[in-house]
């Protein structure tokens, strides 16, 4: 078991497991991993997979990405590979593209403790301890102490196939434990999207959080609202597009985090109205995790407008009471939500126009009389307004009645449609009495 004390001093002997003993193959490596693993060997480097890659093969799960550590420099790594980009400003990473795949190639960086030296240029942090720029260069055994938890701080080196192991990992990824490397709290300080990717992990793996690391998360969480808001955009899909979305939403609450991401949505579910807005979430993040289960698609779009569906509906509401009419008020509201959240958590505007829209669509889905229900379906984003209008009805914030009917309404050939869209008949026609105008005189 490593302790803080060995890790100031970089006295740790790592334990290194051999080929027969682990259970990673080649085989389970994606062959353009194993390119690059294998051009940077041939040229006289060290070279390692590191990471998820690991963590999930030595668990028996099919890695997302590939991520690659080695000690050339990211220059030499671009002298090397002709499909290679080089970038990022806080780190710089070499990008080795093959068709659709890309492999994420990190050199060896050196641990924080440079003090004294003037190394401003290649690395900053912030006065509280956040890390903006850190590109010194070092051996493996210095990267090992930068990387956020045990069980992602596992070398697999594609020298001998064996599994390098520094901090503790292989025992951790036993026991099923999230432990941070090195003090909870300065590492938080450093980097405060480590306690969103603790989140992450612990519901993607059905890991504990090991207490030391989880008690900082309460007492940080603020940290969040300094990090940029591209960057928690990217976290946010991280978490909510991976395939474990409901116990990721709980997991954040539980843990205070989640108001530093959707702030109105926090509020709102304070609210516990009918508890329609924590049903409503929850049963929304369910559908997306189904989806990704069966590989049908999913939109950040779709995603936001129903993470940020309460507060834009509340919003609305006050709008209507104020005499502004039902489409009006959505389109207002739906403006000012997308533009609080934006200064959070930022949203392309390719993804933003469609979520209003979605909104906008909840309006016009009540409209079922004359050619309305016609230009509905022809709108491209019908159909995410449909699915959306389901998810509403089966929490019991819109009449089922009316998802039925549209249901229903998809189904007709046109003379069938034509008549549910008639004008109904019997009623007769109120007519306006006309005022008599008032005579001068
Ligand atoms: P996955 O790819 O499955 O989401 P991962 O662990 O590979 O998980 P990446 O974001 O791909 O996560 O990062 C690769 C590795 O880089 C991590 O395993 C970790 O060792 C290191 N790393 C990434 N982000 C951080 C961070 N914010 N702080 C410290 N180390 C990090
Ligand atoms: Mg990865």
């Amino acid at each position: 078991m490593t302790n803080q004390g060995d890790i100031e001093t970089g006295s740790v002997q790592p334990v290194t497991i051999p080929r027969p003993e682990h259970a990673i193959s080649r085989a389970n490596i994606s062959s353009s991993a194993l390119k690059v693993l294998y051009r940077l060997k041939e040229a006289g480097f060290q070279s390692f997979l590191v990471g998820g890659g690991v963590r999930d093969l030595l668990l028996g799960r099919e890695p997302k990405d590939f991520d690659v550590g080695t000690d050339a420099t990211p220059d030499e790594v671009k002298e090397l590979f002709r499909n290679c980009r080089l970038i990022g400003r806080r780190f710089r990473l070499a990008h080795v593209r093959f068709g659709q795949d890309v492999i994420e190639v990190a050199t060896f960086r050196a641990r924080h403790d440079s003090e004294g030296e003037d190394d401003s240029a290649v690395r900053a942090h912030t006065e509280d301890g956040r890390i903006l720029r850190d590109n010194v260069y070092g051996s493996l055994e210095d990267d090992v102490w930068r990387r956020d938890f045990t069980v992602n701080a596992l070398y697999y080196d594609i020298n001998d196939f064996s599994v390098v192991d520094y901090v503790g990992g292989l025992d951790d990824l036993k026991a099923g434990t999230l432990r941070l490397i090195g003090d909870p709290q300065q590492r938080y300080r450093e980097d405060p999207v480590r306690m969103l990717r603790a989140v992450r992990f612990a519901a993607k793996l059905g890991f504990r959080i090991h207490p030391d690391s989880e008690a900082a998360m309460f007492e940080l969480g603020h940290l969040l609202s300094d990090i940029p808001p591209a960057r928690l955009f990217e976290e946010i899909l991280k978490l909510f597009l991976g395939g474990c979305a409901v116990s990721t939403f709980e997991l954040l609450r539980h843990y205070n985090l989640f108001k530093y991401l959707f702030p109105l949505t926090e509020d709102a579910l304070g609210w516990e109205e009918h508890a329609f807005p924590l049903t409503f979430v929850l049963r929304a993040l369910e559908n997306t995790d189904q989806r990704l289960a069966e590989d049908k698609p999913v939109t950040p779009a779709f995603l936001y407008a129903a993470l940020l569906w309460e507060p834009m509906r509340l919003r609305a509401r006050e709008l209507r009471d104020q005499g502004a009419s039902p489409l009006e008020a959505a389109q207002v509201a739906g403006n000012q939500v997308s533009a609080e959240q934006v200064q959070v958590s930022s949203l392309p505007k390719r993804f933003s126009l469609p979520m209003r829209e979605i909104w906008n669509l909840q309006v016009r889905l009540e409209r079922r009389r004359g050619k309305a229900p016609y230009r509905l379906l022809e709108h491209p984003r019908f159909r995410a307004a449909y699915d959306f209008l389901l998810l509403r009805a089966e929490v019991g914030e819109a009449e089922q009645e009316l998802a039925d009917w549209w249901t229903h309404f998809q189904t007709l050939n046109v003379e069938e449609r034509d008549q549910m869209v008639a004008p109904a008949r019997n009623k007769p026609r109120r007519r306006r009495r006309r005022r008599r105008k008032p005579v001068d005189g």
